[in-house]
């Protein structure tokens, strides 16, 4: 908490606070929900960071901020700029050095100042070219007089008329010259100044001078009218924002480094061959407060020196992934919906239950129990897709069904290839989803952050060669020889076969996919040894996730909102998830008619779902709940 907290302005029932997904907030519309001014106070979540940056700016430290992009890192950033001092702003002005041309001289100015002394300037070339104007008429009247006079000497009539276009030429240019070049210009800022220099180049980060085709002859730009400020110089007296520092080359990080140290940087042509190279500007004001952000892997590979100097000259913070869901931070995700239409400006406002179906999708895709999302770029995207649904039919506000229909619309990459993996496997009848087959069990996986895919396993048991050994293939051997050893643990309680005397062969079924995360399979591995051993058939309608303890226990598993989706897809009926993940299941009504789900917490109850042909099965699934949980603790013990 910190004392920026603003509710939205909207009256709140307390009483159903708790288990509304509005969070009691009173509203038909987010058009009644008011958003607050400063964007430090639209900033939701990340208290800490928030709470870093209002110190920051009123110590002026650098920060530096580690987290997920789009959870707020250049919103906190511009945040900061509102919150610093107006009244330091400075315009900073190019002269020309009539000693050298080539070191043109610096001035800094108060803010407003700079646009005053360029139209003084201005002024005074226009009075002396007006004077020089009238001069040169009258001088012509004067020639064309002579000549009219005495004919005889018109040549030498046009050489006088050279002589005075020449001069008007040369003492033009100089007037011009004098003119100064204001490169900062503050003189209608409201706030301190806030510069995104992320994935700048050299040049547009700490300033370039142009290259001049024209280098002699009385046709060159002067040099000071090439001199061209970068990001550092423009975030003068206010923040300079960089993400994915590690991007920018060696060399550059150095110059910012002296930058940052002297607060000062001469401005150079950056491309050394060309004539900008040859210039180098007095000194020009970098007074700025840098924040840096990026990963934990930009922080790794940022310049050393560079990262201690933020280090030991400010604050460094991490940002944060989800937020604990409480009826307040489900009135700010309503603000927060209500703060992206009106950034927007032209998306309509949400209905009340538009607004809930969005807090329920934060909810999911936090993926964490009583948890919400602070994945707000992509959040915002959605808003932005379900308000464009709503104004291409020039409806007034947008509803539920808007919100739902953009969720289809704005699937990640993961999610699409998923489900295009999906339509291909059933063209080709891989997902049987039918019937009992022995040792073939459907498990479920994540894929990327927000996409489940089903993903067979099959298991078989053959007499060993030696010493029994578990086979499996591709990335998720570690995960099958990992269940296998958990599952003998079991195993070896309640049945007469040797597994030393066995080779185990799993086999994933079709796993060419990348990024499939294995870890919560081992339950699947576990069913499919046993199927296989007892030669008791697996029902192919219900697919599984969860992870399997030595003692027989089913442990929770991330994702299992996505994993039931995608086996509600591929054709299940019946769902075994953990007991323990019970409560992060927030599937959408769509699929809720479709799977059942059902909680497991021992492997026999899995087991007891999964195995089909009694009386068989009934005997082992017994056997079992006499040997695992508590009962095998007591078998161990005892
Ligand atoms: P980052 O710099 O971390 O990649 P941004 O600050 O650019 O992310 O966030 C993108 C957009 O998402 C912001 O402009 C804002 O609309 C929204 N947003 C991000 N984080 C938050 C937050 N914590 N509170 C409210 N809105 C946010």
């Amino acid at each position: 908490g910190s004392s920026v907290e603003v509710d939205p302005g909207v009256e709140v029932d307390e009483e159903i606070a708790e288990d509304d997904l509005l969070g009691g907030l009173k509203i038909d519309s987010t058009e009644d929900i008011e958003v607050p001014d400063r964007l430090v106070d639209q900033v939701i979540g990340q208290d800490e960071a928030r709470d870093i940056i209002i110190k920051a700016a009123k110590q002026r430290r650098h920060v530096m901020m580690i987290g997920s992009p789009g959870t707020g890192k250049s919103m906190l950033a511009k945040a900061m700029s509102q919150l610093l001092p107006q009244e330091d702003l400075q315009d900073v002005l190019v002269y020309h050095n009539p000693d050298d041309g080539n070191e043109p001289k610096v001035r800094t100015v108060p803010a407003g100042k700079g646009e005053q002394i360029i139209d003084a300037h201005k002024e005074e070339a226009r009075k002396r070219n007006q004077m020089r104007s009238i001069l040169m008429w009258i001088i012509i009247a004067i020639i064309i007089g002579y000549a009219i006079l005495s004919p005889a000497s018109i040549l030498l009539g046009i050489l006088a008329a050279g002589i005075v276009w020449l001069i008007f030429r040369y003492t033009n240019r100089g007037s011009d010259a004098m003119v100064p070049n204001m490169i900062v210009n503050n003189g209608d800022k409201r706030t301190a100044p806030f510069e995104d220099a992320t994935g700048a180049h050299a040049g547009a980060l700490l300033g370039d001078v142009r290259h001049d085709p024209f280098q002699s002859g009385g046709m060159e730009t002067p040099s000071h009218d090439r001199v061209e400020p970068g990001s550092i110089h423009q975030a003068n007296k206010g923040v300079l924002f960089v993400d994915e520092i590690n991007t920018l080359d060696v060399r550059t990080q150095q110059k910012l480094m002296t930058a940052i140290q002297e607060g000062e940087f001469s401005i150079t042509g950056q491309s050394e061959r060309s004539s900008g190279a040859m210039v180098q500007t007095e000194p020009v004001p970098c007074d700025f407060i840098m924040i840096a952000a990026g990963n934990l892997d930009a922080m790794e590979n940022m310049h050393p020196a560079l990262r201690n100097r933020i280090k030991g000259y400010g604050y460094e913070v991490y940002m944060e992934d989800t937020i604990e869901d409480t009826p307040e931070m489900r009135r700010k995700y309503a603000r927060f919906i209500a703060q992206e239409v009106e950034r927007d400006g032209r998306l309509p406002h949400f209905t009340a239950d538009a607004v809930e179906e969005l807090i329920l999708e934060a909810k999911r895709r936090s993926g964490r129990k009583n948890h919400l999302t602070l994945h707000f770029r992509t959040l915002g995207g959605l808003v932005r897709v379900a308000g464009d649904i709503a104004r291409s039919e020039d409806r007034e506000f947008t509803t539920r069904e808007d919100v739902l229909q953009a969720k289809g619309r704005s699937r990640s990459i993961e999610q699409q290839l998923a489900d295009d993996y999906i339509e291909r496997r059933k063209d080709y009848e891989l997902q049987v989803a039918e019937g009992g087959v022995e040792g073939r069990v459907n498990g479920l996986a994540v894929m990327g952050e927000d996409s489940g895919i089903m993903l067979p396993v099959m298991a078989e048991i053959a007499p060993a060669q030696g010493g029994g050994q578990v086979i499996a293939t591709g990335q998720l051997k570690e995960m099958a020889e990992e269940s296998v050893q958990n599952v003998s643990a079991i195993i070896k309680k309640f049945s007469d076969v040797d597994l030393s005397e066995k080779d185990i062969h799993i086999q994933f079924v079709q796993t060419g996919q990348q990024g499939v995360d294995g870890d919560s399979a081992s339950i699947t591995v576990a069913t499919a040894v046993i199927s296989a051993l007892e030669d008791i058939p697996v029902d192919q309608t219900v697919a599984m996730t969860g992870s399997l303890s030595v003692r027989g226990d089913v442990l929770p598993v991330g994702g299992v909102t996505h994993k039931i989706e995608a086996a509600a897809k591929a054709g299940c009926k019946k769902v075994i998830i953990p007991a323990a993940n019970e409560q992060d299941v927030m599937i959408e009504e769509e699929y809720e008619e479709m799977v059942e789900i059902i909680p497991c917490s021992n492997i026999s109850e899995v087991l007891d779902v999964a195995l089909m042909g009694e009386p068989k099965k009934d005997s082992l699934v017994d056997r079992l709940k006499s040997i695992t949980g508590s009962a095998f603790d007591q078998g161990t013990v005892g």
